[in-house]
């Protein structure tokens, strides 16, 4: 028996032929939460609207779409799988199971870098005038679905406020992204919680492909244009010789 949005999703494939027709993509969204205690965590200010405009984009091409999604207060788009998680490991058990069989993993998700190495059982109580956390590095989600053998085409995020450029390009090749979207957070009128973003993207040399200045615009039409250079990449890949 088919679930309901496989059943949606074979219905529509038959009326239309988008980009990604017949591909499974991945998408992971919004911020990861780091308990300290029963009632208090460590996060970010990610929206997860980009993430969300690229599941629904992904849908609108005609893909199938896993949407792993951070703690954030938006409707889930229609015709997709939605899989809701909290912290950074639970993020990256999600993505392994998902990436199972997929074509494409798109890394949207602002994962939280660190994670308390302890996790009070109570509430922390005010005593100290100061007190020290100590804090361990969460897994690299998109790095280790990017290590797997049967990894799907990886597209990751770089937010940079300084070097944006350099400190992409660094990106692509450590974490072994086949493209890489990056934007400049130090600007004031795009990015984390705004409707707008302005992207500069990359490929993997194997592409051949040339970066490409996504102008700003609302996040809808980025993610449009993300789908194409998914798209390209996918029937530019030059055989490795
Ligand atoms: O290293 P940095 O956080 O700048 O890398 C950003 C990219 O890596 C994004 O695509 C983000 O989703 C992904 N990432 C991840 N797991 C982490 C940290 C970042 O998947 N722990």
């Amino acid at each position: 028996m088919l679930e309901s949005v496989e059943l949606a999703n074979a219905c529509a494939d038959q009326f239309e032929s988008g980009l990604l027709t017949g591909r499974h993509v991945v998408v992971t969204a919004g911020p990861t939460r780091e308990a300290l205690d029963p009632v208090r965590y460590l996060s970010n200010h990610s929206s997860g609207k980009m993430g969300f405009a690229i599941a629904e984009a992904c849908v609108e091409a005609g893909a199938r779409v896993t949407l792993i999604a951070g703690p954030v207060s938006l409707p889930t788009p229609a015709r997709l799988k939605r899989v809701n998680v909290v912290s950074a490991d639970e993020m990256l058990l999600a993505a392994q199971a998902a990436v199972e069989g997929a074509d494409v993993f798109v890394a949207t998700a602002a994962v939280a870098d660190y994670r308390p190495a302890r996790v009070a059982e109570q509430k922390i109580k005010k005593s100290a005038d100061v007190i020290a956390l100590e804090l361990i590095k969460n897994p690299d989600i998109v790095a280790t679905i990017a290590a797997r053998p049967d990894r799907p085409f990886v597209l990751g995020f770089a937010a940079e406020t300084e070097k944006v450029i350099e400190h992409a390009r660094e990106k692509l090749l450590r974490k072994k992204l086949d493209m890489i979207a990056c934007n400049d957070v130090s600007r004031a009128d795009i990015g984390f919680a705004s409707d707008e973003n302005a992207m500069i993207v990359f490929f993997a040399e194997q592409y051949q492909l040339q970066k490409r200045d996504l102008e700003k615009a609302p996040k809808q039409e980025i993610a449009q244009q993300l789908v194409e250079a998914i798209h390209d990449a996918l029937h530019h890949e030059i055989e490795p010789v």
